[in-house]
């Protein structure tokens, strides 16, 4: 359903953004995978999105850095022609009560986590414009939503992306470009490892069970195809009913 489309995804060495670039990749789409330490990995999801029969390359990327962003825009452009789909996924924790945070801490997070994906849409802009039409996802969470005691850097930074995805929405309706927010809850990946197999994490969740990964990539891959042209400026939870 995403033949011939391209997708820049960040964070895609690894957890939900190894899972989207695979869902994509098996949509059809070319992909562009974005990571920042791991570099084995990429390649190896790069590796298993060509046996599918699409182009796919990996950079690496800084995504709090502006100008690296602008450079990973430029190549990918070069490389590809065009990109249709942005994936805003890179994102870290440093969790701690506020006691205890250090401004380092807080600066990381949100420097990570909200500038990136500012970085990439405003490296993208022109281009989404010029050819009216485009789709981008940022990776939020229910803790943007809820707030969360421990997280005031990470909760702030997804809250803030909230706002960032409703902004570019209502700026680039006029030119076909959709802008959505995926708000998952507990997902299996290694940012929770430290949750795993907890009862007292799983029993404040509805649906009694963490989420996985792949379940987060069929909602990108959702909100990157037209059968979703009438969305824009939404926020999804994905959270087995936790923010209910
Ligand atoms: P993860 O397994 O820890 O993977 C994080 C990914 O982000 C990796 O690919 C990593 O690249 C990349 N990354 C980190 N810092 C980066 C930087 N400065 N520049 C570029 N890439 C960077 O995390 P995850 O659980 O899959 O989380 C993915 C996204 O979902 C995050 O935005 C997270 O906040 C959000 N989320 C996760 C959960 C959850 O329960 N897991 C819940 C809600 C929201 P390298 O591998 O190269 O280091």
């Amino acid at each position: 359903m995403l033949n011939g489309k391209t997708a820049v995804i960040t964070g895609a060495s690894r957890g939900i953004g190894a899972a989207i670039a695979r869902k994509l990749a098996e949509c059809g789409a070319n992909i562009a995978v974005i990571y920042n330490g791991n570099k084995e990995k990429a390649i190896a999801i790069v590796a298993e999105a060509e046996t599918k029969g699409v182009k796919a390359m990996a950079y690496q990327c800084n995504v709090a850095n502006f100008e690296e962003c602008s450079a990973a825009i430029k190549k990918i452009t070069e490389d590809f022609g065009k990109f249709e789909i942005l994936i805003n996924n890179a994102g870290i924790n440093k969790d701690m009560l506020m006691l205890q945070m250090k401004e380092a801490d807080f600066d990381d997070v949100l420097d990570i986590n909200l500038k990136g994906a500012f970085n990439m849409i405003k490296h993208s802009y022109r281009q989404f414009m010029k050819q009216r039409y485009g789709k981008i996802v940022n990776i939020t969470s229910v803790a943007g939503i809820m707030g969360n005691a421990g997280q005031t850097n990470y909760a702030a930074s997804k809250a803030g992306m909230i706002g960032l995805t409703k902004s570019v929405a209502k700026e680039l309706a006029g030119r076909n470009v959709c802008c959505n927010a995926i708000a998952p809850g507990f997902v299996e990946t290694d940012m929770t490892e430290a949750f795993l197999n907890r009862p007292e994490i799983t029993d404040t969740i509805p649906l009694k069970r963490m989420g996985r990964p792949e379940e987060i990539a069929s909602l990108a891959a959702f909100l990157a195809d037209n059968v979703s042209d009438y969305i824009t400026g939404e926020v999804i939870r994905i959270d087995g009913g936790l923010a209910m």
